[in-house]
Order: structure tokens, then C-alpha cells, then sequence
């Protein structure tokens, strides 16, 4: 757990999200300012700053959140008929303002390309 890091902080309990699944690897939660009617952000519970720090030891984190915890969620949110954008900001020019590896499931409503 990194400190003064608030998805540590949300995977950890110390302070409250509105929680859509866990196991003993992974948090989910939704996002506190929506951008789609579903807004789902999905998180390792272990501290990792971006995609750029994941390192080789990490693949089967990985692959678990994106073999099984994003397709998962995506059909119980409801947006997998439809479709979905997954997305993890990475960086400062990414756009990521949370330096905690996440990946955004937005869906409800048609996406634009490019994004903004
Ligand atoms: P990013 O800009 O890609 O780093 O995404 C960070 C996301 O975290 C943003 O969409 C924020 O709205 C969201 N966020 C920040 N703090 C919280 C929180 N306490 N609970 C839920 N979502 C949060």
C-alpha cells in the first residue's frame, strides 16, 4: 500500500467507494464522476503506479483483470451487447490524475473516437 495513494486507500477500506465487485486481487468501484451511465473503474488491490510499472511478475494480475474481471463486469453492468470502451490513462499527457493502475469500463451511450 503506497502512502496518501486513495485507490490504496478505497481497496483497503479506509475510505468508502461504491464497491461493484472484489476478490482477493481486485476492487471495483463506481466512479465518482461519471462520464457514461456506466462508469466502472477496476483496480489491482496491490499498489502499481501505471501500465508502465507493471513488471513480469504482474501477468497473471493482468490477465486475470483483463481475461476476466473486466469481461465479466461488462456483462453484468449491462454494456457488452452494445459494447464498451476499456480504458487506462497512463501519464501526465494520458491523461491519468490517479497514480494508481486503473482501467476505466465506460459504456451506456455511444463513444466517440477520437476521444478529447
Ligand atoms: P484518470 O484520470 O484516468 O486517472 O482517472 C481517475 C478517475 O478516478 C477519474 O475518473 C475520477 O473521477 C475517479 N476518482 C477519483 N477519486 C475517486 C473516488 N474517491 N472514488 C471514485 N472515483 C474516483
Amino acid at each position: 500500500m503506497a502512502d496518501n495513494c486513495i485507490f490504496c486507500k478505497i481497496a483497503h477500506k479506509e475510505i468508502p467507494a461504491n464497491l461493484v465487485y472484489e476478490d482477493d486481487q481486485v476492487v471495483a468501484f463506481k466512479d465518482l464522476e461519471p462520464q457514461a451511465p456506466v462508469h466502472v473503474l477496476v483496480i489491482p488491490k496491490k499498489h502499481v503506479e501505471s501500465l508502465l510499472a507493471l513488471q513480469p511478475e504482474d501477468k497473471e494480475l493482468t490477465a486475470h483483470i483483463l481475461c476476466e474481471v473486466v469481461p465479466q463486469l461488462a456483462r453484468e453492468l449491462g454494456v457488452a451487447a452494445d459494447g464498451f470502451r476499456g480504458v487506462a490513462n497512463t501519464g501526465e499527457a494520458g491523461g491519468q490524475s490517479v497514480k494508481h493502475l486503473h482501467f476505466h469500463i465506460l459504456g451506456g451511450r455511444s463513444m466517440q473516437w477520437p476521444p478529447g
